[in-house]
């Protein structure tokens, strides 16, 4: 096609016919003859995409906001630096805003953006002003490329908003850039946003999470998709075999398969598959990493005969939703969550009766007293007879009083070591490794926060041993629930150290590791 292309008029031409056709061959060639890039263009993985495939539907408008997870070095920086020349250059009048999570990744984006629209003809002579900040075109866009946060662009309503690396992103950024780009005439208000996934409580994993209901198109690529075409009898021998399963020949990327094999021998195998492989996210620093939903997660059916146990964490503001869960144990000490109740900014009194409700809603009141009016003493009577306990934190006496008004048998661990965090997890652990907890279905967001509930991780990655106070309404209910009803000692699941000192109730819990 390059040698088609006589002069810059016709270049543009070119580009135009191509979008208009919306063809995509012709892109790739356009690309791969004027940057000198040949984005890989074909799917290796079943269920993954091409990384053109990408590019293509983004510069082609398909898609109004997208997410691209991909591997490391997957290109994802170098595809938003074309996509930042294409579009300036194709549209008139076209804002865009790069943002890279960290300065780095911004430095490397602009780095790429600036060589191309300083050597390459057909886009320096379309250039008025170059800086990272702010580049000007002759044509009215304007590119800007920032680090970190999208509030520094000048145009608050840019019409391309690329996001790169989101995974290292607060999610209070992320959330800002939602409403940011704005269509103009044809222009297309886009949204797009890359990162490789490292945490399964990171914000990657929530945005793939919730990317259906936001309206977002999912792209997924991996080491398969970007390695070259390599030599099969190398593969064969290496610690890359396992991974490309023969598959050296269809492979059609640019990354070396040296470089490959030795990034995968330097990192552990949780890495590899997460930031490489890009098929789950770390299960580093997971509280819970024991839980699976494959097993922990079953249909429970409510027996009304036994009892009914409550355990509740308080709460009211945005984000710290009150949590109450509703719990049977069987004699054998299994326990089954049957249901859950989450509500934010409700008072006390509105919180017992959504408690009394469910205590309804699950059967455990006989057909005739349904219809009576709660304050019946005879429903009252039954209400507070089927909850056998209901178990609270102890810090707020008042809401611990209001309960017990109304007639519920309310108790709170008052050991102030069994009450630490610490202490508490070890108990749920091992419920969790010998499987003898399930939730049941309806306890969605308990079973959610449960499953990405995360130690604090310092910038440099260290993971302390200490729960990160994010995603904790419903752990911090559930523990409340085993600190309570399987106190350590009772439980025997600990071994006391032999001695003949006193030792307080939960002495050794701290020490217990799974
Ligand atoms: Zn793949
Ligand atoms: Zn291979």
């Amino acid at each position: 096609m390059a040698k088609l292309i006589k002069d810059s008029k016709d270049a543009f031409q070119v580009l135009e016919l191509i979008f208009k056709d919306q063809d995509k061959d012709g892109l790739w060639e356009y690309i791969n003859d004027n940057f000198g890039i040949a984005i890989p263009r074909k799917a290796i993985c079943e269920d993954h995409n091409a990384p053109f495939d990408f590019v293509a539907d983004v510069f082609f408008q398909k898609v109004q906001n997208a997410i691209a997870l991909a591997n490391r070095t997957g290109g994802k920086t170098t595809d938003f630096a074309i996509l930042d020349v294409l579009n300036s250059y194709y549209w008139p009048e076209c804002e865009t805003a790069t943002a890279g999570a960290i300065e780095e990744q911004a430095k490397k984006c602009y780095g790429y953006f600036q060589n191309w629209i300083n050597n390459i003809p057909i886009f320096n002579e379309r250039v008025l002003d170059l800086l990272m900040r702010e580049t000007k075109f002759t044509n009215g866009s304007m590119v800007q490329i920032l680090t970190g946060t999208m509030s520094g662009v000048n145009s608050p309503h840019p019409q391309k908003a690329f996001l790169d690396e989101i995974e290292l992103m607060m999610w209070n950024i992320i959330q800002e850039a939602f409403s940011m780009p704005q269509s103009k005439g044809e222009i297309l208000g886009q949204l797009i946003l890359t990162s490789t996934r490292k945490f399964a409580f990171g914000p990657m994993e929530r945005l793939l999470d919730e990317a259906e209901e936001r309206g977002f198109d999912v792209y997924r690529w991996c080491v398969m998709e970007t390695i070259e075409k390599h030599d099969p009898e190398i593969c064969r021998k290496s610690v890359f075999a396992e991974d490309c399963q023969g598959r050296c020949l269809e492979c059609n990327g640019y990354l070396k398969l040296e470089d490959v094999i030795a990034a995968k021998m330097r990192l552990d195998k949780d890495t590899w598959d997460s930031q490489w492989m890009c098929k789950r996210p770390s299960q580093k620093a997971l509280v819970y990493p024991q839980f699976n939903e494959a097993f922990h997660v079953k249909k429970t059916k409510v027996d009304t005969g036994a009892e009914l146990i409550l355990a509740e964490d308080f709460g009211f503001a945005e984000g710290h939703a009150d949590v109450v869960g509703f719990f049977q144990v069987k004699p054998s000490g299994r326990v089954s969550m049957v249901d859950e109740i989450w509500i934010e900014g409700k008072t006390d009194s509105d919180i017992i009766t959504l408690v009394e409700d469910k205590i309804i809603e699950l059967g455990f009141i006989p057909d005739r007293y349904k219809d009576k009016k709660r304050t019946d003493a005879d429903l009252r009577r039954l209400l507070n007879l089927a909850v056998n306990i209901w178990y609270c934190p102890i810090e707020e006496p008042s809401k611990i009083e209001l309960r017990r008004r109304a007639g519920f048998n309310v108790t709170a661990m008052a050991d102030a070591d069994a009450r630490k965090v610490i202490n508490g997890l070890p108990l749920v652990r091992k419920a969790l490794q010998d499987r003898i907890i399930t939730f049941d279905p309806k306890c969605k967001k308990t079973v959610k926060e449960i499953k990405i509930y995360a130690n604090k991780v310092r910038a440099d990655g260290t993971i302390l041993d200490e729960p990160a106070k994010k995603n904790d309404n419903g752990p911090d209910m559930v523990r409340y629930f085993f600190i309570n009803h399987f106190p350590a000692k009772q439980a025997g699941h600990f071994q006391e150290t032999k001695s003949d000192e006193v030792k307080p109730i939960t002495s050794g819990i701290a020490d217990v590791t799974f």
